[in-house]
């Protein structure tokens, strides 16, 4: 993927609204790894997601409201969360979701639709221990979360991560998304590489935005697999253009901006 091969995104028709342009649901956001869920909520709206809901932990609720007024938030995890999954086009299940018997149970609960899903994070350690499969996801594993899905070292990860990528999606269906330096893309059979990001990425909460940006990508694209190409190159672009200032200290949420500039580029 490069700059001069990005695929289409689907525009806005004149008359849309905003349920035409798509809903999607974040699950994640426990007490100790709060911010995560926001970025990765921000992300979408910037990316041009109509609707975004969080389901996050109770007393995270202020914060993520102050941080992003235009996110909604899931307040009760029976009826309005089942609904949601119901509604939503578009899910995400991870970031900061945590590993504790609350993350547990949303976990499990999350997994219960077929719906369309990005798994990040504390959801892809989660998963490595349930061992489920399905066509229809996306898995964003950095390497140490692919060598827990493979039940091998990062070290062998590393020695070839072409042949990663490709068990990952074979084992767990759907598409792997590897990331690091020339991320890698694959669903079994084709891998692409990203050539766009830099070590200024390597900081905390770039990988919670680059799942926003799938979980919005995916509703105006062609294929699942287009969505992640376009996701991956856009989120290093970003990145190249927001550090123009210099790679140390560029912050995740630097990115949000040029993410809307990129979105509508094309
Ligand atoms: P995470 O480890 O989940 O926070 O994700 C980090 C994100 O930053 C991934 O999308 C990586 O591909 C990206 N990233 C981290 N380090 C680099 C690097 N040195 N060059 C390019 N991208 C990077
Ligand atoms: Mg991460």
């Amino acid at each position: 993927i490069a700059n001069d091969n990005v695929p289409f995104l689907r525009r806005r028709c004149r008359s849309s609204h905003k349920g035409d342009s798509g809903r999607v649901l974040l699950v994640g956001g426990n007490q100790s790894t709060m911010g995560a869920i926001s970025l990765a909520g921000q992300a979408s709206l910037r990316c041009g997601a109509g609707l975004v809901s969080i389901a996050c932990h109770p007393q995270y609720r202020g914060f993520l409201l102050a941080s992003c007024p235009e996110m909604m938030l899931v307040t009760d995890f029976e009826e309005q969360l089942t609904e949601q999954l119901k509604s939503a086009d578009s899910i995400v299940l991870g970031p900061g979701l945590g590993l504790d018997e609350w993350a547990q149970q949303l976990f499990v609960k999350t997994l219960n639709t077929d719906k369309p899903m990005i798994v990040d994070g504390d959801g892809l350690t989660l998963l490595a221990q349930s061992q489920h499969s399905r066509d229809n996801w996306i898995l964003t594993p950095h390497p140490k979360e692919a060598a827990r899905l493979l039940n091998i070292s990062v070290a062998q990860v590393m020695a070839d991560r072409f042949e990663a990528v490709k068990s990952i999606a074979l084992q767990y269906g759907g598409i792997c998304i590897l990331k690091g330096a020339g991320t890698l893309i694959s669903d079994g059979v084709q891998v692409a590489i990203n050539t766009s990001g830099n070590p200024g990425m390597a900081s905390g909460g770039m990988g919670d935005l680059l799942t926003g940006i799938l979980a919005a990508l995916r509703l105006q694209s062609a294929t699942d697999f287009e969505a992640c190409c376009t996701g991956v190159f856009f989120h290093g672009k970003a990145a190249d253009l927001a550090c123009e200032d210099g790679e140390k200290g560029m912050l995740a949420s630097d990115l949000l901006p040029i993410l809307r500039q990129l979105v509508n580029r094309t």
